[in-house]
């Protein structure tokens, strides 16, 4: 059985996260989904959003354009070659169900996603807040 614990923690202050454990996000509303994702050019063929060939002829700096267009992409670095995923009016991410608190793409979701909380802000630790 597992507890659920009541935390509140302040999304953009970070000495306020929970040190991160198996099963946390059970019930959670996903906080983290709320922060801005950055991804590079393979995430997004893995999403989807580009496909193979438009990754390997296309200019980066093109690709932004058009995910920004299509309001995939809010932002993107050419020096580094990383995009930033846009997010709803409320912070949301685009992939996540405003209901369910669940990531829609989970299986194809970027590195950015799966890596956190390990690498992050804050390390081993994430903004949990219950449900
Ligand atoms: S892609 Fe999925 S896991 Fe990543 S921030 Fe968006 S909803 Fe969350």
């Amino acid at each position: 059985m597992s507890t659920v614990i009541h935390h509140f923690s302040d999304l953009d202050r970070t000495g306020t996260w929970l040190k991160y454990r198996n099963g946390l996000c059970d019930s959670c509303m996903a906080t983290c989904c709320t922060m801005p994702v950055e991804v590079k050019l393979r995430d997004l063929v893995r999403m989807g959003v580009v496909d193979a060939f438009e990754a390997e002829a296309e200019e980066p700096k093109q690709i932004a354009k058009r995910l920004s267009k299509a309001r995939i992409v809010e932002q993107f670095n050419f020096k580094h070659g990383i995009f930033t995923l846009a997010r709803r009016a409320n912070g949301d991410c685009l992939y996540l169900d405003a209901e369910t608190r669940r990531c829609t793409i989970y299986e194809q979701r970027p590195d950015t996603c799966r890596n956190h909380p390990r690498i992050g802000p804050r390390p081993g630790f994430c903004a949990y807040r219950t449900k």
